[in-house]
């Protein structure tokens, strides 16, 4: 009996079987029927002979009209010569070593092929041959399926091989253990697995691949959704400590000491983290919000709310610069309520505590001592709050800024420093579009912050295209320099550091997850992207010789990055040339020019994020992109659309249109990745939503996804492939 999970082997036997386990990694039946067509060739659509040009890579449907073979005079072996035609035109094909000797004069055939030259006439060299029989009805369809190939499996292979296992209907039936349950197949109009895959491989229309379409797509997301499901069901069932609010805490003097009164949304929100954290049931919540919409302000209340309770609370930042930063804000916010215990603190009050990886061991010593003894209420660090040897007396509630660089695992590890499971609250750099937060983040509930807080000066932002525009780049250091002499603040930010170590790992390079630059950014032919150090030499001793010109990069010592940041917050430095260790919540308000030079280089988020460090006072801001693209190409337009508008959800779908879906998901586990081949996060938002709907009743009703095996198992599968993903990364 064949079983989805049978060995290809069985039914291909062992040299087909191994060259498809070998090259295109099918192993079972199931990897089989799930290797779906790249894209479906129409006889209509098929080239025509006399319309080839040379070096294109074709499919040709074409009778054979002559065959001859004979031996090589310069080598060893035979070769074969065969004329096919197809009333347009003619072509030679040729083959070496009695390939294909057999074609009979009169067969009609598929041949792929790369059209070259010989002798002046076009020929194929050893094409791809499908030979179209007479019990064969492949050549008579309107779609003949194109499946991604290798070396050695054709095409051609692939669909025989498909063929063989589909063409058995009733056992095919019986075969394919559909995961969706009939009902959730009803509601939504979805045909069997067993038809859909019929439908895909081998359609008698484009309506057909459609409706297929549709269906397997919803395997993939209702498969991934139950995932999420599950998780959340199982993190809802692991009961917390509940934090309520209490009146005459840090929280009350926290709202008293703010400078600003909150925006509607950080309020609203506000009451939705307050009502959450008093619950038993752990909140486990995405904070999303534009850029400088003041998610830090919210953190911060619910975190004071957590100590009021008596509970700790830690803020796990991506980078030491902003962990250093968000400890330094935070104390500064609070006063004498950060320093009880020291003479000058409030009794009221408790502990903002810093614990990098880069601290002196005393240093570290003594932070670790007051995390593990609870005097510090506030735990502010990096990666190093992960390691063994961090103990929290009271955990009670993480924030992960700006998460996309942290993975499940990494939330995960932290939540099990707590003796009961901790409140968790991730917020994200820039909006993300639904789709995004429904998969990638699917297994935590949204809150949106959309509103900037008032008064604030915006941001303009322009393109100089230097190669179409080269005096706008003089113009643009005309205009730092201009806002310098008013007193305001600029960064530079460029893509490298210019370092002899360079080759070596980039700690603050555009990272995978977020913004790294779409394929056509980085070709190989292109000169390097400009470097910090070079740049920051240009500037002091050119155009920007008369300002305090300083550089900030990851592969500084700690404390000196430390300091220079430091200096730039103070005003002791005009212009700061950075990498993109920027990039990420870093907050001077009096900063007012943001130059990106080799902007094509960043991907659209990262600018948007990067442009997001200006304008953050009152003041006006002004964000220059600096590139050689042409304001025609693809790039230069992209360009111009980030300048074109702030609007953050909108600039998320456009990084969604130029970013390859296994680049967004690969941020989570490369399982899921693997999972999604149909299913896109630009076009698919209602499916998505329908199967999140689907899969949150499945898991929560009777006995859960124990009442659906075929399901459970699916969801089973994916979650060995992220486990197996997460232990080779480990
Ligand atoms: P982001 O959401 O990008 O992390 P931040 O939390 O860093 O933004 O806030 C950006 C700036 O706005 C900070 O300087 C912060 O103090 C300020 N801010 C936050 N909330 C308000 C508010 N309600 N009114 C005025 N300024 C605010
Ligand atoms: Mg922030």
């Amino acid at each position: 009996m064949v079983s989805m999970d049978t060995d290809l082997v069985r039914v291909l036997g062992p040299k087909t079987a191994k060259l498809m386990a070998d090259q295109l990694q099918l192993r079972t039946v199931r990897d089989l029927l799930r290797h779906y067509p790249r894209r479906y060739a129409r006889r209509g659509e098929m080239s025509r002979l006399d319309d080839l040009q040379v070096g294109d890579r074709v499919t040709v449907l074409a009778q054979v009209k002559s065959v001859s073979t004979r031996r090589m005079q310069q080598r060893r072996g035979t070769l074969t010569e065969v004329t096919v035609g197809d009333g347009a035109g003619s072509m030679r094909l040729v083959f070496f070593n009695n390939r294909h000797a057999h074609l009979d004069v009169g067969e009609w055939g598929l041949f792929a092929g790369t059209v070259g030259l010989w002798r002046g006439d076009k020929q194929f060299s050893h094409p791809d041959c499908h030979i179209i029989t007479g019990d064969d009805d492949d050549w008579a369809r309107a779609l003949v399926p194109i499946y991604p190939a290798s070396k050695d499996v054709s095409s051609w292979v692939v669909q025989k091989s498909v063929k063989l296992l589909l063409d058995d209907r009733h056992s095919l039936e019986a075969l394919l253990d559909d995961p969706i349950p009939a009902a959730v197949r009803d509601r939504h109009g979805l045909p069997s697995l067993a038809t859909a895959l019929v439908y895909k491989h081998r359609p008698e229309s484009a309506a057909q691949v459609e409706f297929a379409d549709e269906r397997l797509k919803w395997d993939e997301a209702l498969v991934l959704q139950c995932t999420l499901a599950a998780r959340r069901r199982a993190a809802a069932l692991e009961p917390g400590i509940e934090r309520p609010r209490r009146s005459g805490g840090l929280l009350d003097a926290v709202d008293a000491a703010l400078p600003f009164s909150l925006t509607e949304g950080q309020r609203e929100v506000g009451e939705e983290l307050a009502a959450e954290l008093a619950r038993v049931q752990p909140m486990n919540r995405l904070l999303q919000g534009e850029v400088g919409s003041g998610k830090t302000v919210v953190a911060l209340r619910a975190m004071a709310q957590v100590v009021d309770a008596g509970g700790q609370a830690a803020l796990l930042a991506p980078t030491e610069v902003l962990a250093a930063q968000h400890a330094r804000s935070l104390s500064a916010i609070l006063g004498p309520l950060a320093r009880a215990g020291e003479l000058d603190g409030d009794p009221a009050g408790t502990r903002v505590v810093l614990l990098t990886g880069s601290q002196k061991a005393a240093v570290r010593r003594e932070a670790r001592a007051a995390v593990a003894d609870g005097s510090a209420g506030i735990v502010v660090g990096t990666h190093a709050l992960l390691q063994e040897g961090v103990e929290f007396a009271d955990l009670g509630l993480v924030v992960v800024d700006e998460q996309h660089r942290f993975g499940v695992e990494q939330r995960d590890a932290l939540r099990a420093k707590g003796a009961r499971p901790p409140h968790v609250l991730v917020m994200t750099a820039t909006p993300i579009p639904r789709t995004v937060a429904m998969t990638v983040y699917g297994d935590l509930e949204t809150s949106t912050l959309r509103q900037l807080p008032a008064g604030r000066g915006g941001v303009s932002s322009s393109v100089v295209p230097v190669k179409d525009k080269p005096a706008w780049l003089d113009r643009a250091w005309a205009r730092v320099r201009e806002e310098v002499a008013a007193g305001r603040q600029a960064y530079v930010v460029c893509p490298r550091i210019g370092d002899l170590e360079e080759a070596a790992t980039d700690d603050d390079g555009p990272d995978d997850a977020d913004g790294a630059p779409p394929e056509d950014a980085g070709t190989s032919d292109r000169r390097p992207p400009l470097a910090v150090l070079d740049v920051a030499e240009g500037l002091r001793s050119g155009p920007l010789s008369a300002l305090r010109v300083e550089v900030l990069h990851g592969r500084m010592p700690p404390e000196e990055k430390e300091a220079r940041m430091r200096a730039f917050a103070a005003g002791e430095v005009d212009v700061l040339v950075a990498t993109t260790v920027v990039e990420v919540g870093v907050d001077v308000p009096n900063a007012t020019v943001m130059v990106v030079m080799d902007a094509d280089r960043f991907g659209v988020s990262q600018l948007h994020q990067l442009r997001g460090r200006v304008a953050r006072g009152q003041h006006a801001g002004l964000c220059l992109l600096v590139t050689e693209a042409s304001s025609s190409s693809a790039t230069g337009q992209r360009l111009a659309a980030v300048a074109g508008t702030t609007d953050g959800f909108e600039l998320a779908r456009l990084d969604l249109e130029t970013r390859r879906e296994g680049d967004v998901l690969g941020a989570a586990q490369s399982g899921r990745r693997s999972n999604v081949k149909l299913l896109s996060l630009l076009d698919d938002e209602t499916l998505i939503a329908e199967a999140r709907a689907e899969a949150t009743a499945l898991v929560e009703t009777g006995g859960g996804l124990a009442d659906h095996p075929e399901l459970a198992a699916a969801v089973a599968a994916l979650a060995m492939d992220e486990r197996a993903d997460y232990l080779e990364k480990a």
